[in-house]
């Protein structure tokens, strides 16, 4: 019987029920459920893991409600610079772009990346130098103007403070994309994308495009997308941790995902998520924070779609 998975999130953080409206909640669902169809629509019909995390991140890159692509964080300069990484489980193959301006879908420019230079990890404007040389059109800023970001920026631009897509500090959320997957040779892969942190500056960079922290995928082990505190999730080593418990310690895939998210970051102090797929195609979601935008489906799992910690 064929066996694939996906799973995807759009940020974790402080998502409450009484914070949020139905309309909102629906919509919230609705780009997820686009973009999870979109992955297992690949994956159905024999499909690769890398083509379906790719179509599935660059659904949500399309929708102004998640922090990637179009709806992009402000930087200080008011400016939008976004990172994104991908990586192919088979071969450990991996490509990632930072600080990039003006490309419609980040996501893309990391694969071309990983199946069209020599590099791993291209950042500022020699990205933007190597996305000409593909021919990427650029969209001006107007295509990443959102007026609740625009408000977010307003709020601390000019002091010193950063912060991770929203209004109010200690109600934090993160909007980063992610998604992983195993397709139905058993091959599994993962991507990341996102706009960063509101008023960030002096090229801030977080976890989403670093291969080990916030992105990696390992087909004897598993593949890992994170969200939540990038400068907490790069020292945690995150994504790479959980394969190496796995790897070294034996630990199943829910064990060692519980045990970074639950533990070792949050001693670190880092809050957050991630979502996992292993060679066998089982999957976990774990988040230490109050909710998690996510999805999962399979050939063998009911597609399902949440927002807050108990399923809803
Ligand atoms: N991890 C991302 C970063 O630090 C933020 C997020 O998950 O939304 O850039």
């Amino acid at each position: 019987m064929k066996n694939y998975t996906i799973a995807i999130h759009g940020g974790a953080g402080t998502l409450l029920k009484e914070n949020m409206t139905t309309e909102k909640e629906n919509a919230y669902k609705q780009a997820l459920d686009t973009s999870i169809d979109a992955a297992v629509e690949i994956l159905e019909s024999g499909g690769s893991a890398i083509e379906a995390v790719t179509i599935a991140v660059k659904s949500m890159e399309d929708s102004p409600l998640f922090n990637a692509g179009k709806g992009s964080v402000f930087t200080a300069q008011g400016t939008h610079e976004m990172d994104a990484a991908i990586m192919d489980g088979k071969d450990l193959n991996a490509g990632a772009v930072s600080l990039i301006t003006g490309i419609k879908n980040p996501v893309d420019l990391a694969r071309d990346v990983m199946e069209h230079s020599e590099h791993v990890f291209l950042a500022g404007d020699g990205a933007m130098e190597f996305a000409k040389s593909r021919d990427y059109q650029l969209e001006d800023a107007d295509y990443f103007f959102d007026q609740l970001r625009y408000d977010q920026w307003q709020e601390i631009k000019g002091s010193d403070s950063f912060q991770l897509d929203h209004s109010v500090k200690k109600d934090s959320k993160f909007g980063t994309v992610g998604a992983v997957a195993m397709d139905q040779n058993g091959n599994l892969a993962a991507a990341t994308s996102t706009g960063g942190m509101t008023n960030k500056k002096w090229g801030r960079i977080g976890d989403s495009p670093m291969i080990g922290a916030g992105n990696y995928a390992n087909n004897d082990t598993c593949a890992v997308s994170c969200t939540g505190s990038g400068e907490y999730f790069i020292r945690g080593v995150v994504a790479y941790e959980v394969s190496a418990l796995m790897e070294f310690k034996n630990m199943s895939l829910e064990d060692a995902a519980h045990e970074v998210i639950q533990k070792r970051i949050l001693k670190l102090g880092g809050d957050g998520g991630l979502i996992a797929v292993d060679a066998k195609g089982n999957i976990t979601l774990p988040f230490n924070t109050a909710g998690m935008y996510r999805a999962f489906a399979g050939a063998k799992l009911q597609k399902t779609i949440s927002i807050y910690s108990d399923q809803d």
